[in-house]
């Protein structure tokens, strides 16, 4: 493509950014599957190594096919901003995360995040972090009044972190309200975009300074490959400091998985689309089904963080959960009658999964803890697929008739 020519659509960007011609004319990126590259001779060994002349030297620090996936993802999270980003692209979202916090954090420095996190990112700070000397002040953010008081009373505090919507809740948490506090305080704050995508929801558009993904979900869109990136508005920082915490802990992705999210990446928005359509029919399908107690969806007006999910995304996104009246058995008959829709974890992907936590991922979890995170007996998790809705709601619909 040539360079010169704007392009002023969402698709436009997916499809092309990030792309270099490749020298053997291959249309599409190689898989650039070499661990090492040569040197003309010792002196370019020397420009390279210090930085005086652009190129490849190892895998570990940086492959022609993962940078492509890098500037795509970059491109698209300032999509229409005034501002530039630079990705660096990590071999999971949890060490993107962790190349973030043992960057930016030092022994003594304080998190302040919201209690729905992703498992990981919980486990990351509560229990990998404090051995560092770093640790996390876990609060209700949607009360802004209660995340101004713990700024105030402690300056310990470097990191804002949120999620938004999180995982596994779909709690939303109000971008700008919270970046602006952050600002105030002068403290550094990074959003998981994971759930929205660049698609639905920018963080950087609220003045957040990083943004992770773990790109195993909406972004490869498929299911093909675990990856993860983190994104920074300051260029020059991530290619000098945080490049080099990334290249010396070597969570570095590799050239195959970052092929395959680059494919991915190019049908996000029209994927988006339909997970979004989808979803929002599924919701109203299930508010108003007999088995059914509640909906939880951002997009239902009885969702408590309506508003804000409103405010900051184009769409409410494609992940919802309801409750089962007939809690813990009627979740296991549910699920069990499933037929075009898949019983698993994780999401992301074109079809529809569903996961029932209470005999899944948290089965072994005291019930006291899981009703704090709002995890019922009847509870189901949903991934609203791409399939035809007709089909997904007829599935549903069969494995919900006693
Ligand atoms: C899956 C997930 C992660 C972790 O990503 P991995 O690629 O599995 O390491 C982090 N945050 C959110 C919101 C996730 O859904």
């Amino acid at each position: 493509m040539d360079k010169s020519f704007p392009l002023t659509g969402w698709s436009s960007v997916a499809v092309h950014a990030g792309h270099e011609q490749d020298p053997n004319y291959a249309h599409l990126v190689p898989i650039y599957a070499s661990s090492t590259y040569v040197f003309d001779d010792a002196e370019q060994g020397m420009r390279r190594f210090s930085g005086k002349e652009e190129g490849f030297i190892y895998s570990r620090w940086g492959n022609p096919t993962m940078a492509e996936a890098e500037e795509k993802i970059a491109a698209l999270e300032t999509f229409g901003l005034d501002m530039e980003a630079k990705g660096i692209l990590h071999a999971s979202g949890m060490a993107a995360i962790s190349t973030l916090m043992l960057a930016t954090l030092k022994p003594g420095d304080k998190i302040i995040t919201h209690f729905s996190l992703y498992g990981g990112t919980e486990e990351l700070v509560s229990k990998i972090l404090p051995a560092f000397g770093i640790t996390a002040i876990i609060a209700d953010l949607r009360d802004l009044q209660k995340a101004e008081d713990i700024l105030k009373a402690d300056n310990a505090i470097k990191m804002m972190y949120l999620e938004t919507p999180a995982n596994p809740t779909i709690q939303c948490v109000d971008l700008e309200e919270l970046a602006k506090l952050a600002k105030q305080h002068n403290i550094i704050v990074a959003c998981d975009n994971t759930f929205a995508t660049p698609y639905l929801q920018q963080p950087f558009r609220f003045g957040v300074d990083y943004v992770v993904h773990s790109t195993t979900k909406f972004l490869n869109g498929h299911g093909t490959a675990i990856g993860g990136i983190l994104l920074g508005r300051d260029v020059e920082l991530m290619k000098i400091k945080i490049t080099k915490v990334h290249r010396t802990l070597g969570g570095n992705s590799n050239a195959f998985d970052a092929f395959l999210l680059i494919q991915g990446i190019k049908t996000l928005e029209v994927r988006m689309e339909r997970h979004c359509h989808n979803a929002m029919e599924v919701a109203h399908y299930l508010e108003n089904h007999t088995a059914v107690a509640k909906v939880n969806y951002t997009g239902l007006s009885s969702h408590p963080d309506h508003y804000i999910a409103m405010k900051q995304m184009r769409h409410p996104g494609a992940m919802l959960s309801f409750e089962l009246k007939g809690g813990l058995q009627a979740g296991i008959d549910f699920m069990n009658k499933l037929k075009m829709c898949v019983r698993t974890v994780s999401l992301g992907t074109c079809d529809t999964l569903l996961s029932h936590p209470a005999s899944m991922t948290h089965y072994s979890v005291p019930k006291e803890e899981k009703e704090k995170y709002g995890i019922t007996d009847g509870l189901i998790r949903m991934n609203v697929g791409i399939e035809n809705l007709q089909d997904i709601i007829s599935d549903l619909n069969q494995a919900l008739t006693i």
